[in-house]
């Protein structure tokens, strides 16, 4: 299979400037980046991130694109190439192979985003999926988890929630709205969503070496968080803080620049949810006062 599909796969690929010379050599060759170069990589298992004989592995590449430079994006950098390395189950690698390198070639084209080169293999395992990503990092520097300040204001994009039923699969990287709000210069500190509301902004006011307030009433609940609350009995605020895999952004934004903040950047909406505070730990602001609030986010409803 090999000899074939790295031919297929080199035919396949988008030939973009960003790589000098790609798939079907030992390594790849790019052209210095000019400012800061910005690497991240994820793995992706059957039965953890994906159950392949549920969305096909088509959808697998798609997701696989998507995690990675929704990373980029959640430091404001720029993507220009990605390298991949897949761990085929030894039933139908073929096939599996070429299905996902597919969705892969779909998901960079719409990017502008070379495939560099990669790997594949074939184990008694079931599909495993790498990749990793090189980017560009803005002038004037790419946001980082660190660098929240009490009095900042905490934004997130979209809504959150109930990801399980289809979103973890097709979301958008957040690419355009960090593109869009980083010249703004008012962007203090910045991650993605992935292991839940709670958790992120955790990491978040941890680097930062800061607390947060939660204004509850004003998290964007999507309309999936609402269904998985009418079959799971918990309230859909519950599956927003803690469901994770949203692949939004979270982040700090200067209080005395809120009135620059756009409502939406390209159709996404961006939410004021809280604040950075001083005293750290995740806190809740009620009616009833302040409370602590658990991070996998268990609220009374
Ligand atoms: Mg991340």
């Amino acid at each position: 299979m090999e000899h074939g599909f790295i031919a297929w796969a080199k035919q396949r690929s988008a030939r973009l400037p960003q790589i000098r010379l790609g798939i079907g050599d030992d390594c790849a060759l790019m052209d210095p980046i000019s400012i800061e170069s910005v690497v991240t990589t994820d793995s992706l298992c059957d039965g953890t991130h994906f159950i392949l004989s549920e969305c096909g592995p088509r959808a697998v590449g798609h997701k696989l694109v998507a995690v990675n430079l929704s990373d980029l994006a959640s430091m404001a950098a720029k993507p220009l190439a990605v390298f991949l390395s897949l761990c085929l189950p030894r039933q139908s690698s073929g096939e599996i192979a070429s299905e996902v390198f597919e969705g892969v070639c779909e998901s960079c084209e719409r990017y502008q985003v070379a495939i560099g080169g990669g790997d594949t293999n074939v184990w008694d395992g079931p599909l495993v999926v790498h990749m990793t990503a090189i980017g560009q990092a803005p002038q004037g520097g790419a946001w980082l988890r660190r660098g929240a300040q009490p009095g900042d204001a905490i934004y997130v994009t979209g809504s959150l929630g109930g990801s399980l039923l289809g979103k973890h699969l097709n979301f958008e990287p957040r690419l355009s709205v960090a593109q869009s709000l980083h010249p703004l210069g008012i962007v203090r500190a910045a991650t993605d969503i992935s292991d839940g509301l709670g958790i992120d902004l955790l990491n978040m006011t941890v680097a930062s070496r800061c607390g947060a307030e939660l204004e509850l009433n004003l998290i964007p609940v999507s309309e999936a968080a609402e269904q998985r609350s009418r079959e799971s009995g918990r309230p859909a605020l519950e599956h927003a803080l803690g469901d994770g895999e949203d692949f939004e952004l979270l982040l700090a934004i200067a209080g005395d620049a809120l009135d620059r903040v756009p409502s939406q950047v390209d159709g996404v909406p961006l939410t004021r949810i809280g604040t950075f505070v001083s005293r750290t730990g995740l806190w809740s602001k009620t009616r009833r006062g302040v409370e602590q609030l658990p991070p996998r986010g268990y609220v009374h409803g």
